[in-house]
């Protein structure tokens, strides 16, 4: 019935690090697949190697090159401010993609001295031998521990050192992802919730006495109508109204999460068409440029799908503006619109050819 409808998102709540939002006309499984890309596949900016000068604190090295990774740092912009190494000209860190954060401290005073993110100092950059104009697009505080300094953010405790103790370390933060190691996560809560009054019956719940009373409806339940006593059970209804919460660590802003969210599952289901796709119906939508065919394969078969970090450019546009050439992972955007189109070309999803080849869509 809803299944005509455009997909909505209505934000019910902003803060500075959440945001609540409701998205409708989508199904389960794209609702699934951007909470998961708002976790795992967002690049940021996190403390990668710590070379450790001096520790004479209680803590073990390891225990404190850890805390040091889990510190938020401001990353807005990251994936354009900033490349990965492995993408990178350097040898093993350079300033477009790495930044110096130094922490050194020592207790001079018969007291209890907290180590905290505050005492992170980011260093300047100084290599600058190439032109790149990833520097250009980073804020001021780009790498910064989030909230340094600002009186109403508590900072994040390291460690506490006594009069004579010290740590001195050097810290290199890099670009990375979720996928990789969690601490390169901007989220730190990404949940959603649909059905509040459990009519599909995707959930059992567990009781003693009485269901309705041991499992309150929660505030959703005021977006939906309650179940009347004789609704009929309707095993064909399926879940099109999701209610979202994101809370950030405060690496990126809730509303870079979402958005860059978005692109980034866009970006994947580019490269997913693009590499379903059979080679002549490539050939035809770059108009027989052979040299452009070869790149506009390329992050489907270098990078793969759910790998398309290492920056595999532009091509798999969907109908971005920001694609090089928009028509050439295009869906709905290419030129040849019979050629490209789901089930419509020669040998597209759907297409006789690739039906007698066992894909049913
Ligand atoms: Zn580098």
């Amino acid at each position: 019935m809803n299944d005509e409808l455009e997909p909505t998102v209505r934000i019910r709540q902003l803060k500075r690090d959440k945001v609540n939002f409701v998205l409708e006309n989508v199904d389960l499984a794209f609702a699934n697949s951007l909470r998961r890309v708002m976790m795992a596949d967002l690049p940021t900016v996190a403390i990668d190697m710590v070379e450790v000068e001096m520790n004479t604190t209680v803590l073990p090295d390891e225990f404190i090159a850890h805390r040091l990774g889990m510190i938020p740092l401001v990353s807005a912009n990251c994936d354009e401010a900033m490349r990965y190494t492995r993408d990178c000209t350097c040898i093993s860190s350079c300033a477009y993609c790495s930044i110096i954060l130094m922490l050194n401290v020592t207790c001079h005073e018969a007291i209890t001295m907290d180590i905290t993110s505050n005492h992170l100092e980011v260093m300047p950059m100084t290599d600058f031998d190439e032109g790149g104009e990833e520097l250009t697009k980073r804020g001021q505080d780009f790498g910064h521990p989030v909230g340094k300094n600002q009186p109403n953010v508590p900072p994040i405790l390291i460690c506490k050192i006594r009069k004579g103790q010290e740590l001195r370390v050097k810290c290199i933060a890099k670009k990375g992802i979720a996928k990789e190691h969690a601490k390169w996560s901007p989220c730190s809560a990404v949940a959603f919730e649909y059905d509040p009054y459990n009519k599909f019956r995707h959930t059992s719940y567990w009781f003693e006495v009485d269901e309705k009373a041991e499992w309150p409806v929660g505030e959703n339940g005021r977006e939906e109508d309650p179940p009347r006593d004789d609704e009929e059970f309707d095993f064909n209804a399926k879940p099109r109204k999701f209610y979202f919460d994101v809370e950030t660590d405060g690496s990126l802003g809730p509303q870079e999460v979402v958005m860059k969210g978005l692109s980034e599952l866009q970006k994947k289901l580019a490269n997913l068409i693009l590499g379903l796709k059979s080679q002549p119906e490539v050939d035809m939508l770059t108009g027989g440029d052979q040299t452009g065919m070869d790149t506009s394969v390329a992050p489907a078969t270098g990078g793969g799908w759910g790998d398309n970090i290492g920056g595999g450019g532009g091509s798999g546009g969907w109908g971005g503006s920001s694609s090089p050439r928009p028509g050439a992972g295009g869906w709905g955007n290419s030129p040849g619109t019979g050629g490209s189109a789901w089930g419509g070309g020669a040998a597209g999803w759907g297409s006789p050819q690739q039906q007698s080849n066992g894909w049913n869509v």
